[in-house]
């Protein structure tokens, strides 16, 4: 009897013991999912910030409405804040600035068939995107959005919204441009025009003071024109190998550009072209004058892969309907291409992608900054995954995990003139921030939604996905989000049929 009772005292101070400690280890307090308090404690996590340097911790960080008040050494005492009436428990856990993609087009329909925006914003909130720049949609519908994301009425990254100018002449590509920046957008985007029309717009761009970004086609213009008159960013890349040619593109006499399926077949012998003493004086050049490159890797993996591309888990529970209608080949669509896609096309591409990682890679060592961006929406790309894809073809393309993270933080917020506000982890900045119970640095895979695939005691388990989201210090529990969509994405299926 007596051993009894002392074995029961024992086993009532370990219950206690451990109690205690998951008191110190899970207690979150009056955190509510889309909701932003006064003030935040969120307690004892190794911060990943923004900057390209490593991992320390753990750390405390307070929040105070939608700014981050303090970033300090963690004050482990168990009842260090007792009176705080918000805490989150960040045990275990990385946190990192909120990840801005900053190639994406607002789509609220996909070849006239509708897809809400809250589909969207909701995939890349799951995917830890807390701000976008949009490169191109409807101004008018873009400018409202901004608005609500802005007022928080709508559960949505921030929006950055550089639209599209264009003109027949010259005079008509200025009055664009001055037409747009009545309508109040934060940006300028250009494609495919002529080079005394594109000198015209970006001049009358900087006259207003908007950036510049160009998506660089097969044209006239190249990476040469991009750092003669100042464009902010290169989107994609076929502009720098055209810079480094010696004469035009090899295409066979039967090309059109206006054919997607030769635009992108002739599109993976590119690289190759190019003349490596010009490539490395043409990425000398835009580095020299400050066009920063989002080379969007991502968007152009079904070239190297179809089959993988048409295939990925994470279309089971999250691929909308009207997207994956999108994707079925169609030379209707754009980026609807792969018909009659062959062997020959992908092992061209896989070693369009080496010269091109190489040269992406050679850019970032002359001191060229470089961003990450997806363009999803197009060609089995998949908004907030294809982003995450991205980084994973960063760290293919050598850039070491913490460097990737500053490309979709500190980076993407300098190329937008926002590096004093966002992209870090530090006191003053905004409170646009995501954890995670596994470290990225390890894994990059660890921050897509669906996770890792694990084992733990010989069963299968999921590692991963992010478990909160926070922007403008709205705090998001991530797998409510990831609900949400997997159920917006269920309820669009069954009503198509
Ligand atoms: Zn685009």
């Amino acid at each position: 009897m007596k051993n009894l009772v002392r074995a029961c005292s024992f086993l009532t101070v370990i219950i206690l013991l451990l109690g205690a400690a998951s008191l110190l280890s899970a207690e979150n307090r009056g955190i509510e999912h889309g909701k932003r308090a006064d003030r935040i404690v969120i307690r004892n996590v190794i911060v990943i910030d923004g900057k390209g340097t490593p991992p320390r911790g753990p750390m405390d960080v307070i929040l105070e409405g939608n700014k981050i008040a303090a970033v300090l050494g963690a004050d482990l005492r168990p009842d260090a804040y007792k009176s705080e009436k918000h805490v989150l428990d960040g045990t275990g856990m990385y946190l990192l600035p909120g990840l801005i993609n900053i190639h994406v087009h607002l789509h609220d329909e996909r070849a006239g068939i509708p897809q809400p925006f809250e589909y969207e914003y909701k995939v890349w909130m799951s995917c830890g995107i807390t701000t976008v720049r949009d490169v191109g949609s409807d101004v008018k519908k873009a400018v409202a959005e901004r608005r609500k994301s802005q007022e928080g009425s709508i559960v949505a990254p921030r929006l950055y919204l550089y639209e599209t100018a264009a003109g027949a002449t010259p005079e008509e590509g200025r009055k664009s441009v001055r037409a747009l920046k009545e309508q109040g957008v934060d940006g300028i985007k250009i494609f495919g025009m002529d080079r005394d029309i594109m000198e015209a717009i970006v001049d009358e761009s900087h006259k207003l003071g908007l950036k510049v970004a160009h998506h660089v086609g097969v044209e006239e213009t190249d990476a040469r024109d991009d750092a003669a008159f100042g464009v902010s960013t290169m989107e994609h890349w076929y502009g720098i190998p055209d810079a480094a040619l010696k004469g035009s593109q090899d295409f066979p006499p039967s090309y059109n550009y206006n054919n997607e399926s030769d635009r992108f077949r002739w599109a993976g012998h590119l690289w190759r072209e190019a003349d490596p003493a010009k490539l490395d004086a043409v990425l000398s050049e835009m580095v020299k004058k400050g066009v920063a490159w989002i080379p969007t890797f991502a968007t152009y993996e079904a070239c190297r892969d179809m089959t993988r591309a048409r295939n990925l888990p994470w279309y089971k529970e999250y691929l909308h309907p009207t997207l994956e209608a999108y994707f079925r080949p169609s030379p209707a669509r754009h980026g609807a291409f792969s018909q009659g896609w062959s062997t020959e096309d992908e092992i061209a591409w896989k070693e369009n992608y080496r010269i091109w990682m190489k040269a992406v890679r050679d850019f970032a060592d002359k001191g060229g900054l470089v961003g990450a961006g997806d363009d999803a929406g197009f060609i089995y790309t998949l908004y907030g995954f294809t982003f995450l894809d991205e980084l994973e073809m960063l760290q293919e393309a050598g850039f070491h995990p913490i460097d990737v993270i500053q490309c979709a933080t500190g980076n993407n917020a300098k190329i937008m003139g926002l590096e004093n506000e966002l992209g870090r982890v530090r006191q003053g900045f905004l409170a646009d921030l995501i954890l995670i119970d596994e470290n990225p640095l390890a894994n990059l895979k660890y921050l897509f939604p669906t996770g890792v695939l694990d084992l733990k005691d010989g069963k299968d388990v999921i590692r991963g996905g992010i478990k909160w989201t926070i922007k403008d210090g709205i705090v998001y529990n991530t797998p409510t989000l990831m609900k949400d969509v997997r159920d917006m994405v269920a309820k669009a299926r069954t009503e198509k049929k």
